[in-house]
Parts: C-alpha cells; sequence; structure tokens
C-alpha cells in the first residue's frame, strides 16, 4: 500500500514537470505571438480566439475534471499568457528609473535640484504686497535660502475667495528676488501663460487640483524652464508619473516631483503626507522628488519632525509657506509660519543633519 503511495506521487512528480516544461514551450509561443501583434498593431487580447480555443479543449474533454473546471485551468493560463506579452512590451516612460539610471539633476540659477544637496523652497502661500515679499525675501537670503515661492494664480476652492493678483504679482514675484538674488517659483493654471512664466518666474509649479490637467501638462512641456509638479487631491502615484510623463514626453524633461499629502479620512491634518511616496517615486523615476510640508499637513507644530521625515525618506528637498504676518494672510493663514517659525524650523532642519547643503 505504501509502496503504490509512493510510486503515484513519483508518477505525479513526473507529470508535474511535463506539464511544467509544456507551460513554459507554450508560454514561448505566445511570446513570439506577442511579437507578431506588436508589429501589426493589433491587441494582444482576442477574446473571439479564446472563446473558440475553451470550446475545442471542453468539446475534447473525456474527464474526470469537469468542463467548468478545464475552462477555469485554461482561462488562468490564458490570462498569464496576456500579462507575460502585455509585460514584454510595457511602453518604458521616459521619466521612469529603467529608462535613465542616473538622477535628473535641474539646475535653477546658481541652485541644483536632485544632485548630492537638498533644497528649501519657502515663501507665501500668495503674493500679496511688496512689503510682504521683501520681509519674506530678506530672511530668505539671510538663511541661505535660494528658491522663494508665491502664489499669483490662486486655485481656490470657493470662487469668492482671494484668486490672486495674477500677472501683477509675477511682476512683484520677479522685481523682489531680483532685488535679493532669489530664484522663483509660482503656479500656472492656463495654458496661454507659460511664456508669461518664462518671461517672469524660474519655475513653473503645477498645482495638486491640475495634476491631470492634461493640456495645462502639455504646455508646460513645452515651456522652457523646470516644472514642478504637485501630487493630485487623490491621486494614485501611478496616475502622478504618467502625469510627469504628459510633461516630458514633449520635450520638457526638468520636472519636480512634489508629494503634497493626500485626501484620506484623517482629520488632525489637512491632507495626509504620504512618505512611502518619496521612496518609490525615486525608485520609479529619476526626477527630484521633494515635500511640500505646509499643504500636507495644513498645520504649523509637526513641520520639523515631518521635514526631517521626508529627508530621511530620500527627498531632494522641502516645501514651506512662510509669511511675516500669518493671521492677516489672503490665502492658507492657518499653516503659514512667521518668520521666527520659520528661523526655527529651518534651524532644526539643518541641525538634523538630514539637510545636505550645497557647497
Ligand atoms: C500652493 O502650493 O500654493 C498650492 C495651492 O498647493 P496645492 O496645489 O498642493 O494645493
Ligand atoms: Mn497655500
Amino acid at each position: 500500500m505504501k509502496d503504490h503511495l509512493e510510486e503515484l506521487r513519483v508518477k505525479l512528480g513526473g507529470i508535474n514537470k511535463e506539464l511544467l516544461k509544456l507551460l513554459n514551450e507554450r508560454a514561448e509561443i505566445v511570446r513570439n505571438i506577442g511579437e507578431i501583434k506588436e508589429k501589426q498593431g493589433v491587441p494582444k487580447f482576442d477574446p473571439v480566439r479564446e472563446r473558440a480555443m475553451l470550446e475545442e479543449l471542453t468539446s475534447q474533454n473525456n474527464g474526470p475534471f469537469k468542463d467548468a473546471e478545464i475552462k477555469h485551468i485554461f482561462k488562468e493560463i490564458f490570462k498569464a499568457s496576456l500579462h507575460l506579452q502585455e509585460e514584454d512590451h510595457k511602453k518604458l516612460l521616459i521619466v521612469s528609473r529603467k529608462n535613465q539610471p542616473d538622477n535628473t539633476v535641474i539646475k535653477v540659477q546658481d541652485c541644483l535640484i536632485g544632485g548630492s544637496a537638498q533644497v528649501m523652497i519657502a515663501g507665501p502661500c500668495s503674493v500679496e504686497s511688496y512689503e510682504q515679499l521683501r520681509s519674506v525675501a530678506s530672511v530668505l537670503k539671510d538663511a541661505g535660502v535660494k528658491i522663494m515661492r508665491g502664489g499669483a494664480f490662486k486655485p481656490r476652492t470657493s470662487p469668492y475667495d482671494f484668486q490672486g493678483l495674477g500677472v501683477e504679482g509675477l511682476r512683484m514675484l520677479k522685481e523682489v528676488a531680483d532685488e535679493f538674488g532669489l530664484a522663483t517659483i509660482s503656479e500656472i493654471v492656463h495654458p496661454a501663460h507659460m511664456e508669461l512664466a518664462e518671461q517672469y518666474i524660474d519655475i513653473i509649479q503645477i498645482g495638486a487640483r491640475n495634476m491631470q490637467n492634461f493640456e495645462l501638462l502639455k504646455a508646460a512641456g513645452e515651456a522652457k524652464i523646470p516644472v514642478l509638479l504637485k501630487r493630485g487631491i487623490a491621486a494614485t502615484l501611478e496616475e502622478f508619473v504618467h502625469a510627469a510623463e504628459y510633461i516630458a514626453v514633449k520635450g520638457n524633461t526638468n520636472v519636480m516631483l512634489i508629494e503634497r499629502g493626500i485626501r484620506t479620512y484623517e482629520k488632525w491634518t489637512r491632507n495626509t503626507l504620504d512618505i512611502s511616496a518619496v521612496p518609490l517615486l525615486k525608485q520609479e523615476t529619476h526626477l527630484p522628488v521633494l515635500v511640500d510640508v505646509s499643504h500636507s499637513t495644513g498645520r504649523k507644530d509637526i513641520l520639523l519632525p515631518c521635514a526631517k521625515a521626508a529627508l530621511a525618506a530620500g527627498a531632494d528637498g522641502v516645501m514651506v509657506e512662510v509669511h511675516p504676518d500669518p493671521q492677516t494672510a489672503l490665502s492658507d493663514a492657518a499653516q503659514q509660519l512667521d518668520i521666527p517659525q520659520f528661523q526655527q524650523l529651518w534651524e532644526g532642519i539643518r541641525k538634523s543633519g538630514l539637510f545636505k547643503e550645497q557647497e
């Protein structure tokens, strides 16, 4: 009895090996078919042919497996085969690290983003006045921060809220930045405004609400200056990376990605900072990856640990909102740091040893 069981097990093992060999032989043929289909430009999935194969198989089925079971087993084989064909011909994205193993390093004035040093981007949520910009710019200059942010076109939730100073805001930002020798970043919301951006600012920001505004992405792809793309409020990383590809495919590969929190059920923060996005985006793409600690938390009290977490996870930089008098700010009053709070944060970041400054 025992010998017989052993004998049957040996037989089964042999059949398994044969099945394995046959399955892989089949997979090779499937791959060749995939090649031909790719060249002919026909879809890999052919439901009519799959049904015909299943019918042929069940018509020859003498059991003991029932037709439904045979169908189930072969459907799994077909599924795995289709997956194999799709994997073979998956389009390699321009932004993919598989396409370019080395980091993209973006030069903005004398600042390098995505290289061995990290960057700090700071400034008010919105451009409001010359005095406001000058007080922030002078602090940034003294602190050694090279890039100042400030929104001129504000995508606000309510149409009744402050919408930004528009072109006038960009002009003010440029004037003050030039006075203090800083580079600038500001959000652009209309495809027709790319030339305006080239004229007044150094980096185009595409906001979270516009991450999948494809016409805007295409226009930014034709612009001659770098782009900072924010992660959409409810965007997956796959969607985020594809949005960056929209810009890159048009020729502008100077794209930086910024995690700015995603919407979850959590209410103690404005959004949920997805730290895992940092190593994943660094792994999947060759683009610089930054973290906006202000919009991801919507708070002022946990920015240092969040910034440290971002840098420890491999972020190339941090963005933070600073306003000389946050209480009177025309947008995001609750989350903007005042100047002493910014200085304290900056000191904490520098002391952490996680922020490598450019030489
Ligand atoms: C901003 O940075 O000013 C802004 C509006 O951010 P987000 O697009 O991430 O909401
Ligand atoms: Mn803001």
